[in-house]
């Protein structure tokens, strides 16, 4: 089978073509939900182009080599690939168009900070697969025209089509084959406002996209010290998750706040929370929760650590 699509926004994430992978797990649902591996996408740029009309062109064309849910996408990324996990603080543009930007370790699974914001998540998740590509060619803002044969293949809409490609399949191989590309490899850049200054040897080192999300970054603050956020960056937990005992974590869908805070700020604060719950936990006994906490705390009372805590509070009372 054979897919089609305008592509309107070309920014690098959906598809990311980088690190020797093309991938599609953001936007387009239907195609994602019906292709499978063996299938091919060929998507054409628009009339208004941020170069202008590249309508008939083609912008990436893939093969699926590989499909997986989006929650297997998730755990493959961290395992194998992390650098499709965006990472807003990165020098370099290619992670910050990551596309696993879902964090299925909570459920229901969680907005990363990404190019997408919560507005996309329904249409996104319900695409349920991400579709991989060891077989692709990106051109990005250097499309190339389709030959006229193949000028069918082009639909008027964003939408896609399948069924009427399939006689042109065969067709649409050959052409791909008698281009002799070289397969995985970036020959443009893609269209994005991100990537207008990128160099195409060595993307991602924009410093003034790069300063723009930097700024965006540095305007928060750190909730602990109330200063401007920089250097190493943590999420904390609010409330706390160690005041929740490992009995409730496990049987409540606990959703907790995170806000940012400096890593040291937030290491600088562990002592305090922990002599915290030391202190409360045992004037919370009559409750459920004061006692699964005791019971934590009791079990690993033989760690060294929680042993000078320990002593600590005793003796302070
Ligand atoms: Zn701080």
């Amino acid at each position: 089978m054979l897919y089609s699509y305008i592509i309107k926004h070309d920014n690098g994430v959906a598809p990311n073509p980088f690190w020797g992978i093309c991938t599609l797990v953001i936007c387009k649902p239907t195609i994602r939900r019906s292709a499978q591996v063996g299938d091919w996408i060929v998507a054409t740029g628009s009339k208004n182009s941020p170069i202008g009309d590249i309508s008939g062109k083609a912008v990436y064309i893939m093969k699926i080599t590989k499909k997986m849910t989006m929650k297997e996408y998730d755990a493959y990324t961290k395992e194998y690939l992390p650098q499709k996990i965006p990472f807003f603080k990165s020098k370099d543009l290619r992670h910050i168009v990551g596309d696993s930007i879902y964090d299925f370790s909570y459920n229901p699974p969680e907005l990363r900070e990404s190019v997408h914001n919560e507005k996309n998540k329904k249409r996104d998740l319900s695409g349920k697969y991400a579709l991989l590509s060891d077989y692709f060619f990106y051109f990005g803002n250097k499309p190339i025209e389709l030959p006229d044969h193949l000028k069918n293949l082009l639909c008027k809409t964003q939408g896609h089509k399948s069924k009427s490609n399939t006689i042109l399949f065969n067709p649409f191989l050959d052409w791909v084959s008698s281009l002799n590309l070289k397969r995985n490899k970036l020959y443009g850049k893609p269209l994005g406002m991100f990537f207008k200054n990128a160099n195409i040897k060595d993307l991602g080192i924009n410093k003034r996209c790069m300063k723009k999300t930097l700024n965006k970054i540095s305007n928060k603050i750190c909730y602990l010290c109330g200063k401007k956020l920089g250097g190493e960056i943590d999420n904390d937990h609010v409330p706390p998750k160690q005041f929740y005992a490992k009995l409730i974590k496990d049987n409540v869908n606990l959703k907790l706040f995170k806000l940012p805070t400096h890593k040291s700020c937030n290491k600088s604060f562990q002592h305090d929370e922990d002599y915290f719950v030391h202190s409360l936990a045992p004037v919370a006994m009559h409750t459920q929760t004061g006692k699964a906490k005791w019971f934590d705390i009791v079990n690993q009372s033989k760690r060294p650590e929680s042993k000078k805590i320990i002593e600590k509070v005793y003796f302070a009372y």
